[in-house]
C-alpha cells in the first residue's frame, strides 16, 4: 500500500499543438516544487502523479496547490489489484459528507466484475462502516473513485483539493516586475505568474534616502514570491543620483512622473538585455495622482518596444489587499520602510501631466548618461 498524489489540470488550455508544451512545461515545474522533499513525479495515460511522499504529505500538497496550471488533486492510495484488497480499504473509508456514491473504472478487463456492479457492492461496504449517510447516485457530495489500471494496481480516492488554476508558469513568456516594497506590485506579479508569465524583478533604490531595510523588505518580498516564480534574479538599481537630479533641476509638481518615466525607461533597457518580453507594475487608476489616465499615459509613452502589463488597473485595493494576504505577501508589505516614491514628493504633484512640460523638463537633464549609470551600477541577487 503506498500514498500517492493524484493531479488534475486545466484541460482546457491543453488542445491543439501546444498540449505536449504545455504538458511538459507543468511536469517541469511540478518537479521543482517538489524536488526538495525527494519525491517523484511521473506521468502516464494522461495523468500526473506525485510518488515517494513519505512524511512530507502536507508540505508537498501545499507546495503543489501553488503549482500554475493544476486545478485540484487527490490523495490517492495505491494497492495491488484484487478483490479482498479493495474491499479491506473501502471498509475504512470515512465519508466525511452526508451523501456519496463510488464510481469504478475498469482499464483492467480481466477484474472479473463490472464496474456498475463493483461500484454497488463497494458502496455497501462503506455504508456498513459510516453511519448518518446515504448513497446519492445523481448529485452526490463525495465521489469514491475506484481506478482499477491495467498494470495489476488499483488507486482509491474521494477528497479533491483545489489547487491555484491559471497556466503553467513560463507558458507565456517571461517579463519584468517592477516590484516596490507596497502591497501591489507583488500581487501583479502573482496575477501574471498565474497566467503563465515566468519574471524578474527589478527595484529602484535610493539609498540613502531609503534605508537599508528597504532594500532587504523588497528582497524578503521576492523571496515570498518563490513559491510561484521559483528561481528568479532581483535586480536592484542604485536611483538616488537620477532624483537628486530631477529635484535640482525639474519643475517639482512633475518630480513624481519624471520619477516613474525614468523607472520605466530603465526597466525596458534591463528587459531588452536580459531578453524579457514585457513590464509589469502594480499601477491601478485613480490610486494616486501618478495613476491618473493623464500620467499613465505619458509613464506609458516612456516605454517604447515592449508591451506594460497592468494587471490590478481595475481592482479596489480591498480586493488587492485580500489577494495580498493569501499569497503571503501583505504581513511584509506593510511594514512601515520608505519607499523611492516618497523621496522629495512635492505638496502638490500633477495629475493632468503635458507631455511638452515633460520632455522639457527631461530636456534639463543628461537623461541617456543617468540611464547608462544606473544601469552599469544594477546589483543582481539571484533570489531561490
Ligand atoms: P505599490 O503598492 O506596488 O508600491 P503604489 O500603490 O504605491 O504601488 P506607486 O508608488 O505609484 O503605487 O507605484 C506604482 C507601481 O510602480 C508599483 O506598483 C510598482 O510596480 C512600481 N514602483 C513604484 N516604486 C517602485 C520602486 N521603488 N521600484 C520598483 N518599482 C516601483
Ligand atoms: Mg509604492
Amino acid at each position: 500500500m503506498e500514498q500517492v498524489i493524484l493531479l488534475r489540470y486545466g484541460e482546457i488550455f491543453l488542445k491543439g499543438k501546444n498540449r505536449s508544451f504545455f504538458e511538459s512545461t507543468l511536469v517541469k515545474n511540478i518537479k521543482s516544487s517538489v524536488a526538495q522533499f525527494g519525491a517523484e513525479v511521473s506521468k502516464s495515460a494522461g495523468r500526473i502523479y506525485v510518488t515517494k511522499l513519505s512524511n512530507n504529505i502536507e508540505q508537498i500538497i501545499e507546495r503543489l496547490q501553488k503549482v500554475f496550471g493544476l486545478v485540484s488533486l487527490s490523495v490517492a492510495t495505491q494497492i495491488d489489484t484484487s478483490i479482498s484488497n479493495i474491499e479491506e480499504l473501502c471498509k475504512t473509508i470515512k465519508i466525511k459528507t452526508s451523501t456519496f456514491k463510488v464510481v469504478t473504472k475498469r482499464a483492467d478487463k480481466k477484474f472479473p466484475i463490472q464496474s456498475d456492479k463493483f461500484s454497488a457492492m463497494m458502496g455497501g461496504v462503506i455504508l456498513d462502516n459510516n453511519s448518518n449517510v446515504s448513497v446519492d447516485v445523481v448529485n452526490p457530495q463525495t465521489i469514491v473513485n475506484i481506478d482499477i489500471r491495467e498494470n495489476g494496481k488499483t488507486f482509491i480516492y474521494y477528497e479533491k483539493i483545489s489547487c491555484a488554476g491559471g497556466l503553467p508558469l513560463g507558458t507565456a513568456g517571461k517579463g519584468l516586475l517592477l516590484l516596490s516594497g507596497g502591497i501591489d506590485s507583488p500581487v501583479a506579479g502573482y496575477m501574471m505568474a498565474k497566467r503563465g508569465l515566468a519574471f524578474d524583478c527589478i527595484h529602484f533604490h535610493s539609498f540613502p534616502y531609503t534605508s537599508q531595510q528597504a532594500k532587504d523588505k523588497v528582497i524578503s518580498l521576492a523571496h515570498k514570491l518563490t513559491p510561484y516564480v521559483h528561481n528568479h534574479n532581483l535586480f536592484v538599481v542604485p536611483f538616488t543620483k537620477i532624483q537628486e537630479n530631477i529635484h535640482k533641476y525639474c519643475d517639482d509638481d512633475y518630480m513624481v512622473i519624471l520619477v516613474r518615466r525614468f523607472m520605466m525607461k530603465i526597466a525596458e533597457r534591463v528587459a531588452q538585455k536580459y531578453n524579457l518580453q514585457a513590464l509589469i507594475t502594480g499601477e491601478n487608476l485613480a490610486q494616486v495622482a501618478s495613476q491618473t489616465i493623464q500620467s499613465i499615459t505619458v509613464t506609458n509613452q516612456a516605454v517604447e518596444n515592449i508591451p506594460v502589463f497592468r494587471p490590478l488597473i481595475a481592482f479596489d485595493k480591498i480586493e488587492i489587499m485580500g489577494i495580498a494576504k493569501n499569497i503571503g505577501t501583505y504581513e511584509t508589505s506593510i511594514l512601515p520602510y520608505e519607499d523611492c516614491c516618497s523621496v522629495f514628493l512635492p505638496d502638490s504633484p500633477v495629475t493632468k501631466p503635458k507631455l511638452d512640460k515633460i520632455l522639457k523638463n527631461e530636456n534639463k537633464l543628461n537623461v541617456d548618461s543617468l540611464i547608462d549609470e544606473a544601469i552599469n551600477n544594477i546589483e543582481i541577487i539571484n533570489i531561490k
